[in-house]
């Protein structure tokens, strides 16, 4: 370890023991003290608190209560959740629901979006969205025939797209404009409020994606106006593999938003079995059938300590986190062939990095090896050529990130990367 490492070792260390949030790691479930884990914007680290809820969960609600578990609990699961969530998101109670998958909720709100825009043909994204969130769109206009028009901004350097770049495409034709609030790939994040403005001047609806937001950075959608939201729950949210997605309907749009899924759980009183569909009011009229429990509980427990920790704080961390990072990237590896695929300036950078390199594949497989130096680190790989480290301001600490910056700088510069051959597994 060369001068320099260390100096740079003893400032991490330091940052750790200033770090305001540094005992929310104790909170999760950490059991290989070897293991340095970035990808937190994938699946997020289990909360012990989740742990113990789910097994109270099924041993004693679902093992003992049965049936009478859904009065004495599981009912007012989606909305309670919801409303926990409300506040770090900068929405009201009555605004956010937990229900389905992030592809469904945002088939929901798309389609009751074009309704609400009749006549006007375009969709506007942009193409560094997640692809789901295009396939969605391409359905919904397949499935209604009504010749809408997909069309998408397109980014220039495939990090960050240009307020001019949907200015020029959204125009009074636009029923609906769906982006991704943080770019999955770059961390790249939009001014919300001056996009929604820009669609609002136009009489343009907009859906934001924000799974790649959602406890990772501050979101106002009320202060910005927003109309509707998705996300998922499962990556900074830590709600555990699968867990539902939220959605957000701004209050003075639930009315007029209809749901195209009319189920039994958004109609005005399930128990009464009416055999003529009749709304729910507000946002419960966004739910469809049975909740999932077993991942609304273990979701819960994460949400309290996002509450506790607060949304100021975590993006204070955030940014130190990422700061650090880039830090280390100029100084050591960047003379090693990366390029960075994430903003350099914080304000439009979510809460992960991406390094570029024509050997990304490999690099991340020798990351991954357990043989491989002292740790294991897992961060993860998005073609063609990123590695993603995602930074969690509740577990992450600064001197994890120096570790891993000297494990790839080791990995490079003495070509170890060199013994792993480019088979790709199905989750990368
Ligand atoms: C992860 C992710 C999704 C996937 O959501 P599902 O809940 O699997 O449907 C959608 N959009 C973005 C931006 C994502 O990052």
């Amino acid at each position: 370890m060369n001068e320099n490492w260390e100096k740079w070792k003893k400032r991490t260390t330091e940052l750790d023991r200033e770090d305001p949030l540094r005992e929310f790691r104790d909170l999760f479930s950490i059991k290989d003290k070897s293991l340095i884990y970035f990808d937190g914007n994938s699946l997020g680290m289990l909360p012990l608190e989740s742990e113990k809820t789910a097994a109270r969960l099924i041993g004693e609600e679902w093992g003992e209560r049965l049936i009478r578990g859904w009065n004495e609990n599981w009912w007012e699961m989606p909305a309670r959740t919801g409303e926990k969530l409300a506040g770090i998101i900068g929405a009201e109670k009555s605004e956010v629901i937990i229900c389905d998958s992030t592809s469904v909720n945002l088939y929901k709100l798309a389609s009751a979006a074009l309704r609400m825009r009749p006549g006007r043909r375009k969709i506007v994204s942009d193409d560094i969205n997640f692809p789901s969130d295009l396939y969605i769109i391409q359905g919904i206009i397949d499935y209604r025939g009504e010749g809408h028009m997909l069309e998408l901004a397109h980014s220039q350097d495939g990090i960050s797209v240009s307020y001019k770049e949907l200015a020029e495409l959204i125009d009074n034709d636009t029923a609906l404009v769906v982006l991704t609030y943080v770019s999955f790939r770059s961390a790249y994040m939009y001014d919300m409020n001056e996009i929604t403005d820009l669609a609002h001047s136009n009489g343009a609806l907009v859906i934001w994606d924000l799974c790649h937001a959602a406890g990772a950075v501050p979101v106002e959608l009320n202060r910005c106006n927003a109309d509707m939201a998705v996300g998922c729950t499962y990556k900074y949210l830590n709600g555990g593999p699968g867990s539902p997605a939220f959605m957000y309907v701004r209050k003075e749009l639930q009315k007029e938003a209809v749901s195209p899924v009319w189920g039994w759980l958004g109609e005005k009183d399930p128990f009464e079995f009416s055999l003529q569909y009749r709304p729910a009011m507000g946002i419960r009229h966004y739910l469809t059938g049975s909740p999932n429990i077993l991942s609304l509980c273990t979701l819960e427990p994460s949400l309290d300590i996002f509450q506790k920790a607060g949304m100021d704080r975590i993006r204070t961390k955030s940014i130190k986190m990422t700061g650090l990072m880039l830090d280390l990237y100029y100084e050591y590896l960047e003379v090693l062939g990366f390029r960075l695929g994430t903003p350099a300036d914080s304000d439009q950078r979510g809460s992960h990095i991406s390094f570029k390199h024509t050997e990304a594949f490999r690099i991340c497989k020798a990351l991954l090896d357990p043989d491989q130096g002292d740790h294991l680190i897992i961060p993860d790989f998005r073609p063609p050529d990123n590695i993603r480290f995602g930074l969690a301001p509740l577990y992450n600490t600064f001197s994890e990130i120096f570790i891993a910056v000297c494990e790839i700088e080791r990995i490079v510069k003495e070509r170890i990367f060199l013994n792993y051959d480019s088979t790709v597994d199905k989750v990368t």
